[in-house]
């Protein structure tokens, strides 16, 4: 195991914002993993669990401890019942998991192409995307407990996953390195069409689309929003959604609706269109935090500095050339207090901030 210094972590980022890390591990194994938390230890430094570095916001001072890179390979496959559950190395690259499933008519993940990553970062914040999230396929994860280096298998159930939440980003934060994951999929299974965008685009209900056809359509709304990373494209420098959907209550939605047709009848504006929404948890309301953006007076394309809203999603905040992290956390930190001023909504922040 070599382990590097001063490492700058921007090209590890897909935003390509951050500083250096003080030490630098690439891990290819659970033993490598446990040397590398023991390296730290010895150091007194603290650890960072780095996969493909896109949900990130790396400080434009880099981080002073240990950055754990995770790079273990390989996929396993056993029959279960009807179906047939993978093991796959937190070190591989999700879409080309995916990409892999699709094309041997595998079902359960095909919403989930063009999502950036490695497999290891898909249950700490429970990824999801068009109808779909990894929960519903998640068998189990296993884990480095970083407190004593035992390794540990979760059930689904005992991840705890949530809408962008999972044990691994709330309460057992940091003390968890994921190393394998294993997911239960099914041969021929019909496509997730969930989603409204989707199930416009295959309209006929005597045919259904192929799994290919599915995850193919799925590329292309990403390509038309920026959310599929390509080289030369600024609008996908980014690290997704910036900010997550903000769930509340049914009375907190009319609270809201009753503030803004308030404030447009003092403004002697004609009030909003009603505030868009989708049915959460029992008693509970997703808004979608784009919307809310925009209504607080930020259109697509807005800048700061180098730091950009992309001009076609008004959730990823991208770099527009040598953008630095601070300038992202100042067009964060407008964004927010604007949505507060006009709807009383803290927006909650996607990324993690490596620091
Ligand atoms: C263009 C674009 C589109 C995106 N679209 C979506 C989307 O549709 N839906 C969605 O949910 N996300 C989306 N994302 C966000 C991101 O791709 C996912 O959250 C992804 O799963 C992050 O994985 P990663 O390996 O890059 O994690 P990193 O960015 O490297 O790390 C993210 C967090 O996970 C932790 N982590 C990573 N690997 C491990 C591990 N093995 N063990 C423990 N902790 C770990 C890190 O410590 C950090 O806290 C998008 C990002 C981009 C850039």
């Amino acid at each position: 195991m070599e382990i590097r210094e001063n490492i700058p972590l921007a090209p590890y980022t897909t935003l390509q914002i951050g500083g250096p890390a003080r030490w630098f591990v690439d891990a290819a194994s659970e033993e490598e993993l446990a040397q590398a938390v023991t390296f730290a230890r010895s150091k007194g430094a603290p650890v960072f669990v780095l996969g493909g570095g896109s949900n990130l916001l790396v400080s434009d001072k880099g981080f002073p401890g240990v950055v754990i890179h995770i790079c273990n390979r390989g996929i396993r496959e056993k029959m279960d019942g009807a179906a047939t559950i993978f093991t796959v190395a937190a070190g591989e690259e999700w879409d080309s998991f995916v990409q892999q499933m699709v094309d041997r008519d595998f079902s359960g993940v095909e919403c989930l192409a063009g999502i950036p990553g490695t497999v290891g970062g898909t249950p700490v914040q429970n990824v999801g995307a068009y109808g779909q999230e990894v929960a519903s396929t998640i068998v189990s994860v296993r884990a480095l407990d970083r407190t004593n280096l035992q390794m540990i298998d979760f059930s689904n159930a005992q991840c705890q996953f949530g809408y962008r939440r999972s044990l691994f980003n709330s309460t057992a934060r940091e003390r968890y390195i994921v190393t394998s994951v294993s997911y239960r999929l099914r041969l021929h299974g019909t496509p997730s069409l969930a989603y409204k965008e989707l199930a416009e685009a295959f309209p006929d209900p005597s045919s259904i689309p192929s799994l290919a056809q599915v995850s193919e359509k799925v590329r292309s709304i990403r390509r038309s929003k920026g959310m599929l990373l390509m080289d030369g494209d600024l609008d996908s420098r980014s690290a997704g959604s910036f900010f997550k959907n903000p769930v509340v209550s049914e009375s907190q939605l009319a609270d809201i609706s009753a503030r803004v047709t308030k404030e447009a009848h003092l403004a002697g504006r004609p009030a909003a269109d009603s505030i868009p929404h989708f049915a959460a948890e029992p008693g509970t309301v997703k808004l979608l935090a784009g919307w809310l953006i925009e209504h607080a007076g930020f259109p697509r394309g807005f800048t700061l500095g180098k730091a950009a809203i992309s001009s076609r999603h008004t959730l990823a905040l991208v770099n527009r050339g040598e953008a630095t992290a601070a300038e992202m956390l100042a067009l964060r930190d407008q964004i927010r207090k604007r949505v507060l001023a006009q709807f009383g909504i803290m927006l909650e922040q996607e990324p993690v901030y490596v620091a």
